[in-house]
């Protein structure tokens, strides 16, 4: 999970000054420099380090705290704010432009996920804006590059806009934006091309592509697995181009969080979105304070129901209510009910957006039950429809064929078959308990 290291570390060091019905200087000076080697050690810029302390540790002594009724929790919402800060404010809306197409320009490190990115960028635009973007490529440096773009375009069933490697990046540029024009796409997406390290015949082309379609956003794509080397990048790219913001990939590693908590401190410029996968719809917008509160062990409801929202089908939920209550409730809806959760992603990234996911530990063992999972998911497709409508039917056979045909042993099958039916039972109770109530209430 990204910034693991991090988060045990600040959460152990808030711990201790939680609870305290009076915070001393001394405990500030104690907690302070224990942040302080948490974030160093997270790879975040030693400056950015420098300042973010200063400020917890003026707050954290001053009169907020110390005339508060509960001065540790206070302490707590010092640190919470200034990481906040530190990320920057909600951000993610692109520009829009009063005369389309609003030209977006993709820059970047080679690897970093740039054309990766482009395409998930037109997948949001189509799918929360409803727009339709034209996607350039313009990195004719990397052949390879063209045919990516065109592949995510044939993907996303999207228009790409190339005129081979043999053409100038910049006239590439400009033929894109006036096809856009024509075609009245409201969006060009330009995917330029990337170097190993930054360097100035590099720059010059970009700045030269600039100048040339004068683009709404310049978006630096950065790999959040780079840390601290990601801040000489961004400052390079946004003294040389002036960007309006940043994409952080690749967010689903197990980064450290060097470079989402450096990046606004030292160019000023907002963390945009952050990639999330290798699947076009891994993207999402970045919030500072959610992450904020992620790292800290106060979870992140809100991402938690927005994810909720969008991969659980409502219409079926209500069914499944229904079948619940009436205890009709079948393998097939156990395993829909099973295919929903997992469209939310990894398991162990929802329990980190559960608050106090930090306390439950024995979740370490996570990927076990990511495992687990698996295998009852596997018992029930061996299952026939009838056996998975009406469980009653198992006999030593059947238990015995759905056992190989998972690869599990028949002990797992009997305790998943054991495990339902109680399942079952409690499901009538609760619904006979709540019954029970409403009757209750109806007489009286
Ligand atoms: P470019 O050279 O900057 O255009 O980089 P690419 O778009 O080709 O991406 C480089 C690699 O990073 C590819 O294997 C991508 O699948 C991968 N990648 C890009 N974004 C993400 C992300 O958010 N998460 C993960 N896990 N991989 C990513």
């Amino acid at each position: 999970m990204a910034f693991e290291g991090l988060a045990d570390r600040l959460q152990n060091t808030i711990q201790k000054i939680k609870g305290k019905g009076k915070v001393t200087e001394q405990d500030v000076k104690e907690m302070t420099r224990e942040v302080r080697l948490a974030l160093l050690e997270a790879d975040v810029n030693f400056k950015v380090v420098k300042d973010f302390v200063k400020k917890v540790k003026e707050r954290a002594v001053g009169q907020e705290v110390m005339d508060s009724l509960t001065p540790g929790q206070q302490v707590i919402k010092v640190v919470k704010e200034e990481l906040t800060a530190l990320m920057g404010g909600d951000q993610s809306k692109i520009a829009v432009s009063d005369r389309p197409p609003t030209v977006i320009m993709m820059v970047g490190l080679q690897g970093a996920g740039k054309t990766t990115t482009t395409g998930k960028l037109a997948n949001l635009l189509r799918k929360k804006h409803n727009r339709k973007p034209l996607l350039v490529a313009a990195d004719i440096y990397r052949p390879a590059a063209i045919n990516q773009l065109e592949t995510l375009g044939k993907q996303l069933s999207m228009p790409v806009f190339s005129m081979g490697t043999e053409v100038n990046p910049v006239d590439i540029a400009k033929k894109g934006v006036e096809q856009a024009k024509e075609n009245h796409d409201e969006y060009v997406i330009i995917d330029t091309a990337g170097r190993l390290h930054v360097d100035t015949d590099l720059m010059d082309e970009l700045a030269q592509i600039k100048d040339a379609v004068k683009p709404d956003e310049i978006f630096l794509v950065v790999d959040s697995m780079t840390g601290q080397d990601a801040v000489n990048v961004a400052e390079n790219f946004n003294d040389q181009l002036d960007i309006s913001g940043v994409i952080l990939t690749k967010l689903d590693g197990d980064t450290r969080g060097g470079a989402a908590l450096s990046i606004k401190a030292v160019t000023d410029k907002p963390i945009k979105f952050a990639g999330t996968g290798e699947k076009l719809d891994e993207i999402e917008a970045f919030h500072p304070e959610r992450m904020a509160s992620r790292i800290l062990g106060m979870g992140d409801v809100l991402s938690l129901i927005e994810k909720a929202q969008e991969n659980v089908d409502e219409k079926k939920a209500k069914e499944l209510e229904q079948k619940m209550r009436s205890a009709s409730f079948t393998f097939d809806d156990f395993l829909d009910q099973m295919g929903q959760v997992r469209n939310m992603g990894p398991l162990d990234d929802l329990i980190g957006m559960m608050p106090g996911a930090n306390k439950m530990k024995g979740m370490k063992n996570l990927e076990i039950d990511e495992k687990q999972i698996n295998h009852v998911e596997a018992i029930i497709q061996s299952m026939t429809a009838k056996e998975r409508q009406d469980p009653s039917l198992m006999n030593a056979s059947r238990k015995k064929r759905i056992a190989k045909g998972a690869g599990r042993p028949v002990s797992e099958v009997n305790r998943l078959l054991k495990q339902f039916e109680e399942m079952k039972k409690m499901m009538k109770q609760m619904t006979n308990m709540q019954q029970g109530k409403k009757g209750k209430k109806g007489k009286g």
